[in-house]
Order: C-alpha cells, then sequence, then structure tokens
C-alpha cells in the first residue's frame, strides 16, 4: 500500500532525492529496506475491506464518536440515533449515582494509583469492590486488573504451560485464544457448544497432558447463546479439567439477580474453578476480574505478570464497578427490563422473518444476512434512518456469517424495540433486492 501523498517510502525518497538533485544517501536508500510492520495477510484483508466500502459507497461504521452517555439513543455528530451498540446492559454507565461514586473516589484518592497494588498501589476500594465480586459467584476471593482482555492473556498464560491442555470453545474471545497462545499449551478449539465433541476431544487429548483447562464464555457475544454449564461441569470432572468460564457478557445479564450463567443454568458456582469477567460492560467501568479459591487469587496477585507489573485499577472506575454491583442486588427489576427486552427484540425481529442465529434473546440479538455487502449496506442505511447498529463483516466472521448485531439494554422501550425490528426488515428486504455488481467490483479490487 501506498502512503505519503500516493507515494511509496521508496518512491518517495527518490522523488526528495531528485528535487534535491543529488544521490539518495546510504540512508535514504535503506529507507525502504524495512518492510511494512504488522501481518501482511491482516494489512491486505483490511486494505480489501476498505476499497469494497469505498467502491459500493458506503461509509466506514467504525470509531464513530458518541457525544454523551451511550444508552438507549445516542448523539453522534449533532444527531439523536436509537442505539444498539454498547454494553450498557442495565443502564448503570452515566447512573448519577454510579458517577457520583466515581468523583467521591476521585476527590479521596486521585484519577490513579500510580503504581502497582504490591508496591504502593493498594487502595482500601479495591479489596472492597474484590470482596464484592467473591460474593456474587459465592467464591473465597477475586482479584481486579485494568484490562479484560489483558486479564484472559495474563491469567491463561500464567496457570498453565507447555505440558498442559487448553480446550476453548471455537468461538472465544480472542483474549482467550491469545492466553491459550501465551501459555504455550497445547491449544484445542472444539467446535462451538458442542459438548460431545469437547468430550471426545478431552479423551483423545487428557492423557498426554500435566494439566487441562477448560474454557468457555457464560454468553456468546456474536451469537447471544449460552452453553451447557452443568454437562461442561460434568465433563470436567470426568477428566480431572478445570473450568474457567468468562462472564463479560453474563453478568447483570442472566439470572434473576444478574449473577450470570450459574444462575441461569441452576449449577452450583463452586464447580467452576475459575470465574472471569469483565468491568466494561454492566459494571460501568474498564477491567477484568477473577473470582476463584483464596490460592489461586493469592496465586494470582503474587505472580501473575499483567497484576504485578501492571498498575492498580483507578479508583474512581473500582468506585464505578462496585456501586454498580450494588444497584444491580438493589433494582433487579434493571435486569428483568434487559431480559424482557431481549426476549421481545427476538420475538420482534422473528415476526419479521429475520433470521437472529442461535440468540437466546438475553441481551444479544445477531441478525444474520449471509453476505458483508448486505450487512454492511443495511447498517449504513439503518444509521441514515437514525438507527446505529454495526455491522459484523468479515474477516471479523466468515463471510457467510455476515451479521447486523443488536445489543440490548434494560434502557430500550418496546416500542422502540417494535419500529427498530420493522426497520431493520425492511432495509433488508430493499438491500437484497438490489442488484451488486460482484463481477464489477472484483474487477475494480483487482484494479487498484
Ligand atoms: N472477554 C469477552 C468474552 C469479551 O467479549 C471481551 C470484550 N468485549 C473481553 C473479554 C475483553 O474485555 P474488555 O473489553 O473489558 O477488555
Amino acid at each position: 500500500m501506498s502512503d505519503n501523498f500516493g507515494l511509496s517510502g521508496d518512491a518517495k525518497a527518490k522523488l526528495l532525492a531528485r528535487l534535491a538533485n543529488r544521490a539518495p544517501t546510504q540512508a535514504e536508500a535503506h529507507a525502504h529496506a524495512k518492510p511494512p510492520l504488522g501481518r501482511p495477510e491482516v494489512a491486505a484483508d483490511l486494505a480489501m475491506v476498505k476499497r469494497a466500502g469505498e467502491a459500493l459507497g458506503i461509509r466506514n461504521p467504525y470509531f464513530r464518536p458518541h457525544e454523551g452517555i451511550a444508552g438507549a439513543t445516542t448523539v453522534i455528530d449533532g444527531k439523536s440515533y436509537d442505539n444498539f451498540v454498547s454494553y450498557n446492559y442495565i443502564g448503570l454507565n452515566g447512573d448519577p449515582r454510579v458517577s457520583q461514586a466515581a468523583k467521591d473516589a476521585i476527590d479521596l484518592y486521585g484519577t490513579s494509583v500510580s503504581a502497582s497494588r504490591i508496591v504502593s498501589g493498594e487502595r482500601p476500594i479495591h479489596r472492597d469492590f474484590e470482596r464484592a465480586l467473591a460474593e456474587v459467584y459465592q467464591t473465597e476471593d477475586a482479584i481486579v486488573l485494568v484490562s479484560g482482555h489483558a486479564t484472559n492473556v495474563t491469567v491463561i498464560g500464567h496457570l498453565v504451560g507447555r505440558d498442559d491442555l487448553i480446550l476453548h470453545d471455537s468461538l472465544s474471545h480472542n483474549s482467550i485464544v491469545q492466553g491459550a497462545l501465551a501459555s504455550g499449551a497445547q491449544r484445542i478449539a472444539f467446535p462451538h457448544n458442542d459438548m460431545d465433541e469437547l468430550e471426545r476431544l478431552l479423551g483423545t487429548a487428557r492423557a498426554n497432558a500435566n494439566r487441562a483447562l477448560i474454557v468457555v464464555e457464560g454468553h456468546y457475544s456474536m451469537d447471544g447463546d449460552i452453553p451447557d454449564l452443568a454437562r461442561l461441569v460434568a465433563i470436567a470432572k470426568a477428566h480431572g479439567a478445570y473450568l474457567m468460564v468468562d462472564e463479560a457478557h453474563s453478568l447483570g445479564v442472566l439470572g434473576a439477580r444478574g449473577h450470570g450463567i450459574f444462575e441461569h443454568s441452576g449449577v452450583n458456582p463452586a464447580d467452576v474453578d475459575i470465574w472471569m469477567g469483565t468491568l466494561s460492560k454492566t459494571l460501568s467501568g474498564c477491567g477484568g476480574y477473577i473470582a476463584g479459591s483464596a490460592e489461586l487469587i493469592d496465586y494470582l496477585k503474587s505472580s501473575a505478570p499483567g497484576f504485578v507489573y501492571s498498575v492498580g485499577l483507578s479508583p474512581p472506575v473500582a468506585a464505578a464497578g462496585l456501586e454498580s454491583l450494588r444497584i444491580m442486588h438493589d433494582e433487579p427489576d434493571r435486569v428483568a427490563r434487559l431480559q424482557a427486552n431481549g426476549r421481545h427484540f427476538l420475538e420482534a425481529a422473528r415476526r419479521h422473518g429475520l433470521d437472529t442465529g442461535p440468540s437466546i434473546g438475553a441481551a444479544i440479538v445477531p441478525v444474520m444476512t449471509g453476505s458483508s455487502i448486505v450487512a454492511a449496506r443495511a447498517a449504513d442505511r439503518l444509521f441514515d434512518m437514525g438507527i446505529n447498529v454495526q455491522p459484523i463483516i468479515y474477516p471479523a466472521v466468515p463471510e457467510q456469517a455476515a451479521r447486523l448485531r443488536f445489543f440490548l439494554s434494560s434502557l430500550h422501550d418496546t416500542a422502540q424495540l417494535d419500529r427498530v425490528a420493522k426497520a431493520v426488515a425492511d432495509v433488508l428486504a430493499e438491500v437484497r433486492s438490489e442488484r451488486i455488481d460482484l463481477g464489477a467490483l472484483a474487477s475494480r479490487l483487482a484494479a487498484e
């Protein structure tokens, strides 16, 4: 790809030298010798998607700046939209009580603890928050870290190693995959939610491994479906494997009190060895947590690189999380409203003949389009109509799995959901009826 006004680095160096009427210096001559950073195949895919978007006249749907609190509606570029792209599941981000708790913590501790908790970054609010999280999972203890993604990477990467085996769901979040790669363990992705296959793979590979770790999510963020937790517990027990569940999209979403997949499934939380979650969704912050035995948490606090060598959670973030948990417990109707909205939107979409995949209608409802172009065009047109929804397109998902993905919140109302479901059905019918000249598009992309 060229940059610098359409010139490659090499051409630019030579042009500058020519304009200066001299031979290129050694540094200039070698300026082009460095291959571009990053993975060429990824860059090529991204460039192809960008060019295809431009060729089809579709605006870039990414990095849109929201000008206020993103809830059931949001403001982008001065215009209000029905919003389906935020994980503000039970409406606590922007709740005045949560914001006030964060402000109070700033007044008390400042905006940063400026150091790893082990050395001088510990504040009482860290432990208060961790104890409250441990109570949710009825575990002995919990630990909070500054990033949800980094939590999975550092914890998975630190708990198992070369002689071990990790089996994770094939639709696992990138952070789980990165953690598994960092660990050096043998890594097997089992087909999504396929418990028979998991059991078969475990049966084959378990004997050669010292420890085995099964990692799943409690609520999958692409499809809005859930695993069979009781079966997972039984499989893990039968094969002497540890079980880890990422509850990023389950806390505040599943179960009557929002306690997640164990509450939804009626499973004893003690049967899961490692509970993981993020602070960025229901807990209105930014960071990750692990809940488990005192021994596990103590080990992580003393040695997990992403905890020991990283700053403690920012005080306002800890306070916002703690207050969010308090409100989640005190106002379970928020969870009930979210669940009712999820069901309502799922049913409305289905009534309009939309394909919602395997979603259970909790907080995530995909509308499958089967084509990246259809998904991108539909999202673009819905945006014009004041509806903000993300298209999920290749290479994020395989081409045939392209979709529009709706995140629901307790803040949405049913009239809004009915209106949006109809608009989506109308727009998809319109987009599908339009001929897309794939031949012309392909030759245009090939020519560039
Ligand atoms: N796990 C899952 C299942 C996720 O969906 C995400 C992000 N959405 C993460 C971990 C990472 O969390 P964060 O964005 O809070 O870093």
